[in-house]
């Protein structure tokens, strides 16, 4: 179950992919599927669904900012405020499109009726 999630596959079968593009395409890479092209499970339950995901954003954005403040803070000795901004949002700049579908992985596993299905 945690590989599927990791690789973003479909909660109930683990094979058919969520999203219709991979993260690299950056002018899609939030798309999901209607349903998964193996077994049918709808990905978007009810209309709106995915908008509580923001939170799960957010959690994982904190996440990125206090791994990547404590590492310059350690690694380079307390540098000048202008190296922690750019060590922290380089890497949440280039981390977001995986965030934001991680988010909505997570939402689906999570709040998606999936464990109603007896996985
Ligand atoms: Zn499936």
């Amino acid at each position: 179950m945690l590989k599927a999630m990791a690789l973003c596959k479909c909660p109930i079968c683990t094979q058919g992919d969520m999203f219709k593009t991979p993260a690299t395409n950056l002018k899609h890479f939030n798309e999901l599927k209607t349903s998964c092209e193996v077994c049918g499970f709808m990905f978007m339950p009810e209309p709106g669904f995915y908008q509580i995901s923001l939170f799960f954003t957010y959690a994982v954005g904190v996440a990125i900012f206090i791994v990547f403040w404590a590492a310059t803070y350690w690694l380079l000795n307390d540098p000048p405020l202008w190296i922690y901004y750019w060590s922290i949002s380089i890497p949440a700049v280039i981390s977001a499109p995986w965030n934001l579908r991680y988010s909505k992985v997570i939402m689906l596993y999570l709040f998606g009726g999936v464990w109603d299905k007896g996985n």
